[in-house]
């Protein structure tokens, strides 16, 4: 069972495990800086702030037995402080715990915290538990996270994201798309949801001059268009052949977003900004989707995309997580259907380890767990952290 790799641990013996229970958890209040400030259309019309930081919050969890899991969620702009002070007050209802009980704990966490809700912060505070207890099963059994779920292939179709936002100047979009291609990423999505619409389509028709006909290209709107707007641009679009359209239209329009999806040849993707498994099958229910766009962590970890993946398989629904490429490089592994997965590298400076990138694809690592290790640099942007190891 033992590879040479450092870190995995021998497969627990069954009365090991079940003598095991939760000791410790280190919870850590993380900022990262981001190179610029990042623009999507959410900012050019004056929504929100241009982003500069991405707030983390980590759990590492120890059992009895020496066994360890890391996981992580995370806010844009606003919600960090708000995600760790959540999770502080609930983590010592895990301690004395089995860690392989993980869908119990979900559910124990979140009636913990019901009386703000299912969904959301409460629950995105929860994913760092859940993410970090599925690592450490994963870790105990001595299988890459994807093995343990059960994996369709041992690497995923990867687009580049973080080249195409809307602060890029069109020329470094197009070097940003080759720098990406060139470096093994198979496709390139482009922010689109500039207020003047011609501008969209000039950036758009010059990445795929560019790039040539056959670069898998995709158009990201962050909902930004109305319904009218979202048709024309959806059918001036139709021509570019595009993998998909993200976010044409508001996260919660779900019948405008089966409208679209039913008038365009483009296939429809959204579901990136939903905070909940609930949530996404009213989405799925109504046809709004093509292409399903959950985020592990803002809909409650590991468990709830599962719960997800099943529901969006039933339907036949693609499949491309949104961001945290470092959790979601293993669910989409585990996705019957060929996915996609969203290459961001603005995570990488946290962890000590780099995913392989080549021919397109991201390849599964194979390393007990998620494969992650947080860095010295992810230490350093430690902004709090506490131990929690009694329980309430
Ligand atoms: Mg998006």
């Amino acid at each position: 069972m033992n590879s040479t790799h450092s870190g995995p641990q021998a497969a627990p013996r069954a009365d090991e495990a079940e003598r095991d229970g939760i000791r410790g958890i280190k919870l850590s209040s993380v900022r990262l800086p981001l190179a610029v400030p990042v623009s999507d259309a959410k900012v050019l019309t004056g929504r929100q702030r241009p982003m500069t930081e991405v707030a983390l919050l980590f759990a590492e969890i120890t059992t009895q037995n020496g066994h360890e899991g890391i996981g992580f969620t995370y806010s844009k702009r606003a919600g960090g402080p708000g995600q760790y002070a959540h999770a502080r007050e609930v983590a010592p209802e895990l301690i004395g715990e089995d860690p392989s009980d993980i869908g119990r704990l979900w559910t124990k966490l979140v009636w913990a915290g019901a009386s703000v809700g299912r969904s959301g912060l409460a629950t995105q505070a929860v994913a760092a538990f859940d993410v970090a207890l599925w690592d450490l099963k994963a870790k105990r059994a001595g299988l890459p996270l994807a093995k343990l779920l059960g994996a369709h292939r041992d690497s995923v179709r990867c687009y580049n994201t973080s080249g195409g936002f809307l602060h890029t100047p069109v020329e470094d979009l197009v070097s940003n798309a080759s720098a990406s291609l060139a470096g093994g990423v198979g496709g390139v999505k482009i922010k689109v949801g500039h207020p003047d619409h011609k501008e969209d389509l000039r950036r758009l028709a010059r990445v795929r001059e560019e790039l040539g006909d056959d670069v898998p290209l995709m158009a990201d709107a962050n909902q930004q268009w109305d319904r009218p707007t979202a048709r024309r641009m959806g059918r001036a679009l139709e021509d570019f052949g595009l993998v998909w359209l993200e976010e044409p239209l508001d996260a919660y329009d779900s019948e405008g977003h089966a409208a679209l999806a039913a008038a365009l040849d483009t296939p429809v993707a959204t579901g990136e900004m939903l905070a909940s498994v609930a949530e996404h099958w009213e989405l799925i229910r109504a046809g709004g989707a093509d292409v399903i766009q959950p985020d592990a962590p803002r809909i409650g970890g590991i468990t709830q995309f599962l719960r997800l993946a099943a529901l969006a398989e039933h339907r036949h629904l693609q499949l491309a997580p949104h961001f945290a490429m470092e959790i979601h490089l293993h669910l989409a592994a585990a996705y019957p259907y060929e996915p996609w997965v969203e290459h961001f590298d603005w995570l990488e400076p946290l962890f000590s380890e780099r995913l392989e990138i080549r021919d397109g694809r991201m390849r599964v690592p194979f390393r007990p767990g998620l494969g992650i290790t947080l860095s010295e640099r992810a230490r350093e942007w430690t902004r709090e952290e506490c131990r929690i190891t009694s329980r309430p």
